[in-house]
Order: structure tokens, then sequence, then C-alpha cells
């Protein structure tokens, strides 16, 4: 087949393409397995994609590529015990509206839910809380389908290391064909969103972290601001914001006028600082809603991010040294950096494995130059052990990555047991996990 003739698939932000040999879109386990056989067969490589949110290489491939669309079903719930079993393709969007009709919920989440659950478990996607690990930790089981075809079934009893490690896997140990996971009782949230001086947020961080079940702020660049999110549990009946205000905020003010801002920004650089400064006036919510519908936003405005994951007692200091970084380097990214906080786990390649940590990322409005704004801030976050989001852009490889993680090796035995001939590696993956060592 021609290059020419060949299917295009590009991500969410449009930054990262391929044009794979074929697309594949299974309704079943065993489709699944006959596309990894067959490529196999034949020598070549398999990539599944999620629903293409992350910035990164990590989905791209010349081989096979599986779309998840045809395969996101509910396969069981089980409301005694808070549990459910879902197809991998599942979006957290679906997943969410399933477990709320059974009076269930997860634990915590990220600020969108358009990936799907093993796209996001697969880069170790989370959201913030100092009690509350990423969404990887949710998950209590797995089929996954090795190099080979084969279907392992793995959990904390049996094949622990294979779950260990797969439960952040980066697509480069298998399929993931089902996945079960914890729930606990559906929640609501207390929201409490304000503006904040930066100053006044980073002298009050630890009483922040440690006083709010979920804690984050973004930090307006070129300001002295900082929008911040105080969200809490509570047994208080809902209390939305109204059809109307939820619109205004998440739709108007959030997306559509920023995405103006943005565009402004993007044509005359000159007006970055002042439509930063206009930018925290946003004002003040507060409301009570479901859990799920708290920590989710609608994203529209298309953007290019880093994060790095840093021990949590380094967050003040790291957010200083990148307001410093803007301030001398004379960069204004119109978009804020987003800063929040989880517990540690013990997943090998979580970037939160074995510390509790505090996330920085740092974005740009898609077509806007980002190299020299995010290394700079990776070399800040290189002082601290900085760990990437393995679905957010980072210049790192697996020799300056090794070191961070302590568990790495035993991510490769697995790896090395599961996929020896590297039939789920891309360029992404050989960078920065090295290639395959059977
Ligand atoms: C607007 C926006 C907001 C975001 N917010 C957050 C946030 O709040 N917190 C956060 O941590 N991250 C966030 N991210 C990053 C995002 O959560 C991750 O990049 C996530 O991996 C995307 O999920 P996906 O379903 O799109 O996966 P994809 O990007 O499609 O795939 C990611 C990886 O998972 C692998 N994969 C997917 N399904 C399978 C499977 N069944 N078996 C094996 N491997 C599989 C792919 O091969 C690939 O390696 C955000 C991204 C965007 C664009």
């Amino acid at each position: 087949m021609s290059p020419k003739e060949r299917p295009h698939w590009h991500n969410w932000a449009g930054n990262q393409q391929c044009t794979p040999e074929r697309i594949e879109r299974p309704s079943s386990e065993q489709g699944l397995i006959r596309v990894v056989k067959q490529a196999a067969a034949t020598g070549r490589r398999v990539k599944v994609v999620g629903s293409g949110h992350s910035f990164t290489g990590i989905a791209l491939t010349d081989g096979r590529l599986v779309q998840l669309s045809n395969y996101g079903r509910v396969l069981s719930i089980d409301r005694e015990k808070r549990t459910a079993t879902v197809q991998a393709g599942i979006s957290i969007a679906r997943l969410n509206e399933e477990l709320d009709k059974q009076g269930l919920a997860l634990e915590n989440l990220g600020d969108i839910n358009y990936q799907s659950i093993s796209g996001a478990i697969s880069t170790a996607t989370h959201g913030t809380g100092r009690a509350f690990g990423g969404i990887a930790t949710q998950i209590i089981g797995m089929r996954l389908i090795a190099g080979d075809g084969s279907v392992v079934e793995c959990s904390p009893e049996k094949e622990a290391d294979v779950f260990s490690a797969a439960r952040v896997g980066l697509g480069a140990l298998g399929i993931i064909s089902t996945v079960t996971l914890n729930g606990v009782k559906a929640f609501n949230l207390h929201a409490l969103e304000m503006p904040m001086r930066i100053d006044q947020v980073l002298e009050s961080l630890d009483e922040h972290i440690r006083d709010n079940d979920h804690f984050e702020f973004f930090w307006v660049p070129g300001t002295g601001w900082a929008l911040t999110k105080f969200n809490q549990r509570t047994d208080a009946p809902l209390a939305t914001r109204g059809r109307w205000r939820e619109f205004r905020d998440d739709i108007l003010i959030n997306n559509v006028a920023f995405s103006v801002l943005c565009r402004i920004g993007r044509l005359r650089p000159s007006l970055v600082p002042s439509i930063a400064r206009a930018m925290p006036s946003s004002g003040r919510a507060e409301y009570v809603d479901k859990s799920y519908r708290v920590f989710a936003s609608p994203r529209l405005v298309r953007f290019y991010e880093m994060e790095y994951g840093i021990p949590i007692e380094a967050a003040r200091e790291a957010v200083n040294r990148v307001r410093a970084l803007v301030k001398q380097s004379g960069l204004v990214p119109i978009f804020p950096v987003e800063v929040r906080f989880t517990k540690g786990d013990d997943i090998p390649l979580s970037t939160a494995s074995g510390r509790d940590s505090c996330y920085i990322a740092v974005h740009v409005f898609e077509g806007m130059q980002y190299q020299q704004y995010f290394e700079g801030v990776e070399d800040i976050m290189n002082d601290y052990g900085g760990r990437p989001h393995w679905g957010k852009l980072h210049f790192q490889t697996a020799e300056t990555l090794a070191p961070r993680y302590p568990e790495w090796q035993r991510f490769q035995q697995v790896r090395a047991r599961l996929d020896p001939e590297g039939r789920f590696s891309n360029p992404y993956l050989d960078r920065v996990l090295g290639p395959t060592r059977s």
C-alpha cells in the first residue's frame, strides 16, 4: 500500500500524527486477539489508541492501529462490593454515568472525562487530593493480551507482578482488554473557586493541601494571581450553579472567551501581558454537585502541555522557580500553570511511585512555540528528580528516566516477558523505555 492510500490518524491536540498500515475496530476480546496474532504472524507492530488525548507520540504506529470505539461496554457492576468490570475503551464520561446509576463513583478523577479508561491508566492520569492516588490506583484487576496473543488475567493475587506494572503500562505490555475497578459510594463535592494572590496561596500551601480533600490552583503567568479550587467531599444536597451559570462559566468564559484571547495573543504576542492581567477577574463560584461533574470540565480550546511530578515537599520552591523563569525569560504564556497534589502509590512507572507528589503543568495555545518554555521548566524539574507525565510533552530518554523510578527494572522484566519482540513498541516507547530486551 502506498503511503498516500494509508489511513491517517492524529491526536486531540493535532501535534502528533501517523499513517498506520490499517485501522482496526474490534468489538470483542477475540477480535483484539486476532489483531495481535495476525500482526505477530506478519511481523507487524500494534498500537491501541484510546481517545487520543495524549500530547506525546505514545499512541503512534505505522503498523496496526487498534481503536476501541466498538469496545466500551460495562460488563458487570457489583453494588455490594462497589466494583465494576468494563471493556477497556469505555470513556470516563460514560463510566461515571453508569456508576452513578448504581449509586457508585470513582474516588478521584482528572480534570476532563473524554479519555478511555485504559488510556487514562496507561499514562498515570491523575487528579488532585493529598489523600488520593491517580486513576490507576483504583484498578483491582485486568485482562491483558500479550505479544503472542495469549490472555493474561492479573490482580493483586494472580500474576501480581504483571498487575503491578500493567496498571501504568504505557501501552508497552500488551492490549488491556478489560479492567475491574474499585468504586466508592457516590458522593457530592462542595466546590469553591476563587482568585487569590499567588503569594498568599503559597504561604498557606501546606494548610490548603492538608485541609481540603481536593485542592489545586492555576497561577496566571505575568500576574500575581492564581485561580484556586477547593473541593470538599460533603453530605450536603445538590446546590448546582444552574444551567445558564454553568454554560457561562464553563463554555463561554473558560472556553469561548479564552479561545478568543488565545488567538489574539498568538497574533499579537505583545498583548499577552494585558490579556493575562485581565484573566483572574473571572470571579468566584460556590456550588455543590455530583463528584464527577465537579472534577471534570469541558476543554474546547486546544493546547500543548508538559507536566511533571515532583516530591510534594518541593512544591513551593519549584513553583517559585517557574515564576522566576517566566519573569527572567520574558515569556508570557497565556495559559495558566496548573498545580496539583496526590498521594504516593506502589505502581512501578506511576509518576507518583513511592512518593506523595506535586504536579506542575505548563501549557501553550496550539500552534505556539513551546520548546524554550518547556525546556526551561524541565530543567527546574530535573533538580527534583521530576517524572514527566507519560502522555504529555517532555524531552527525557530511558537513560535519564531509569534512575528516577526505583522499580524500573521490575517493569522492564514484565515487558520482556509479555512483549519480547517489541510488538507494542513505537519510537516514543523506544526513546523513553529503551528497546525491549527479552
Ligand atoms: C484536554 C486534556 C486534559 C487532560 N487532563 C488531564 C488530567 O487532568 N490529568 C492527567 O493526568 N492527564 C490529563 N490529560 C492527559 C490524558 O489523561 C492522558 O494523555 C491519557 O492517556 C489520555 O487517554 P486516552 O484515552 O486519550 O489515551 P491515548 O492518548 O489514546 O493513549 C495513551 C496510551 O495508552 C495506551 N492505551 C490506550 N488504551 C489501551 C489499551 N486498551 N491497552 C493498552 N494500551 C492502551 C495507548 O497505546 C497509549 O500508549 C489531559 C489531556 C488533555 C488533552
